[in-house]
Parts: structure tokens; C-alpha cells; sequence
């Protein structure tokens, strides 16, 4: 049985999952990053403990995901704006040290990656790109059953190439960057300018309340439906071109609508993928719902340490 750790920015999820993918035990706790890495640990020590008491198991490894910044290989976290002072502590050697067992780290858009590889949506293929949406856009790269990585291990950032230059500013420095033209938010945000001082809308309204107008037959929102349709093809027919992966697995809260936006992105990836088999990569929806970001860290100790045909030996 693997301890799996989710370190979000608002909350840490901690669970039991088994050999098959199944979470059998789960608690969690606000992250609560300004009271201290050292809070932080000791509460995801003690929810370990008592996850395994509830599930009447042993833990055998330990995996986490974690937003922000992590280095797989050392085991510490990078500079993540959502942990503001956790930069340098290292989850990896102080929950191997308390609970005798190997452990190791990803990044979460990494372990949400290798769970939908290999027990969601992305099952049985060897080439795949995930692709959460919602407040911000994440994901991971799959090529040849093995996650993806960078230089020092880097995991690199699929949400942040400019996809309109003159566009919005990003907070990782450029304009325009799929980010900051696709999420859910920017969506709402561009409603909300083309929509001023028309009260038939919430003043916050947002991209889900948005999307339920679309299906009404609102026409404001149905421009903006179609517009999130093209940013969204656009960055996704841009990993085709780059990448040509048999599959696109797509989670977050906005692929919640995903059935408002297919046919936009399909036609937006027909346009300007000709160059490659693009109809080669299938487009699928995440399938391990509520508990993907747990099953994703039980993964990234399989993908580390697990079973031999996916053994990947030093990180
Ligand atoms: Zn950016």
C-alpha cells in the first residue's frame, strides 16, 4: 500500500492507495504554508499514520505531488508561490526518515500525468500529454512510458508559451501566454469587459456560470465559449505540432463543459496541425475523478520505484 501526499495551494490531501489505483483511505487538512513547513510535515506525518490505522494496512512506499517548483532528485521544494517559505525543506528525506520507507516528489501536474497513464484515461498509451484547466493550466509529458523532464530534472511549464503576443500580461514574465488566455478565470474576466453595465449578470460571474449560459442559448456567452474554444485549440494544437502524442488527456474544472469546446479545438487543431498526423492524437477526458491528484502521487512512487517494466531506476 502506497501513502499518498497531494500538497496543494489551499489544501494537502493524504491517502492509502493500492496496487490497482484505488484510494481506500483519505484525510485532509488546509495547507496552511505561512504556519511553517515544519506544522506542515507533522500534520502530513500524523494523516499518514492515521490513514493507514483506518485502512488497517502498513505503508510500503510514499509519493507526492506538489504544486509549484520541486526537484525530483533531491527531494526539496523550489520556489513555489504557494508555499511561500517551504523553499529547501525536503519532504522526501524527513518522511523517509520517519516512516522508513523510499519516497519521492513530483510536481503535481507530473503525478497527475503518470496516474491517468497508467490507471485513468491515458491507459496503455506510451506517448501522452495532461493538461488540467482551470484557475491556471498544468500538466505533464509522457514520451515512451516515462515522464518527461527537463534540465536538472526540470519539469517544464506546457502553460506558458505565447500564444498571442500582444495579449495579457503573465505572471512568468511574457504576454500572452496560453495561461493567461485560457483558464477559467481569464474567460470570465473577458465576459465580464464585453458585458459592462449589462445587469443580467452576476457582477463575479464565472467561466462554470458562464458555460451553463452558453447551453441556455446566450449568446454573449456563447462568444465567449468560442473564443475559450480557440485559445484552447491553439495551445493544444501547438503540443500536437511539437509533440504528436497518441493522447491529450484533459482535466481541470473547465473540461467540466469540455462538450461546449471539443468541436471548436478539433477544428482549431484541423487548421493548423497539417503537418502531422494530428487525427492520430485523441483528445480524452480525465477519468479518475475527485481522488486524480492522489492517485497521481501514489504513482510517482510506482514510476520511481515500482514494479520492473516501469522501473526508471535514479529519477
Ligand atoms: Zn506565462
Amino acid at each position: 500500500m502506497i501513502g499518498a501526499v497531494d500538497i496543494g495551494g489551499t489544501k494537502i490531501a493524504v491517502g492509502m492507495v493500492d496496487d490497482a489505483g484505488r484510494v481506500v483511505s483519505k484525510l485532509e487538512s488546509p495547507t496552511d504554508a505561512p504556519g511553517g513547513y515544519a506544522n506542515g510535515l507533522a500534520r502530513m506525518t500524523s494523516m499518514l499514520r492515521e490513514t493507514a490505522r483506518n485502512a488497517g494496512v502498513g505503508i510500503s512506499g510514499i509519493g507526492i505531488g506538489s504544486t509549484g517548483m520541486v526537484y525530483p532528485e533531491s527531494g526539496k521544494f523550489g520556489d513555489a508561490d504557494f508555499l511561500p517559505g517551504w523553499q529547501g525543506n525536503n519532504p522526501v528525506e524527513d518522511l523517509a526518515r520517519e516512516f522508513n520507507v523510499t519516497v519521492a516528489i513530483e510536481n503535481d501536474g507530473d503525478a497527475s500525468a503518470l496516474g491517468e497513464a497508467s490507471w485513468g484515461a491515458g491507459k496503455g498509451k506510451s506517448r501522452l500529454i495532461y493538461v488540467t484547466i482551470g484557475t491556471g493550466i498544468g500538466g505533464g509529458i509522457i514520451l515512451d512510458g516515462k515522464l518527461y523532464r527537463g534540465a536538472d530534472m526540470a519539469h517544464p511549464e506546457i502553460s506558458h508559451h505565447v500564444i498571442e503576443a500582444s495579449g495579457p500580461a503573465c505572471s512568468c514574465g511574457f504576454r500572452g501566454c496560453w495561461e493567461s488566455l485560457a483558464t477559467g478565470p481569464a474567460m470570465a474576466a473577458w465576459f465580464k469587459l464585453n458585458s459592462t453595465g449589462d445587469d443580467r449578470y452576476p457582477v463575479n460571474i464565472s467561466a462554470e456560470q458562464i458555460c451553463r449560459l452558453a447551453q441556455s442559448g446566450d449568446e454573449p456567452a456563447a462568444r465567449a465559449v468560442e473564443r475559450e474554444s480557440y485559445y484552447l485549440g491553439l495551445g493544444l494544437a501547438n503540443l500536437i505540432n511539437l509533440f504528436v502524442p497518441e493522447v491529450i488527456v484533459l482535466g481541470g474544472s473547465v473540461m467540466k463543459s469540455a462538450a461546449l469546446f471539443l468541436d471548436g479545438v478539433r477544428k482549431v487543431i484541423s487548421q493548423g496541425c497539417r503537418f502531422v498526423p494530428y487525427e492520430k492524437t485523441e483528445l480524452a477526458l480525465a477519468s479518475l475523478g475527485e481522488d486524480a491528484n492522489l492517485i497521481g502521487a501514489a504513482r510517482v512512487w510506482h514510476h520511481r520505484f515500482g514494479e520492473p517494466g516501469l522501473r526508471t531506476g535514479r529519477v
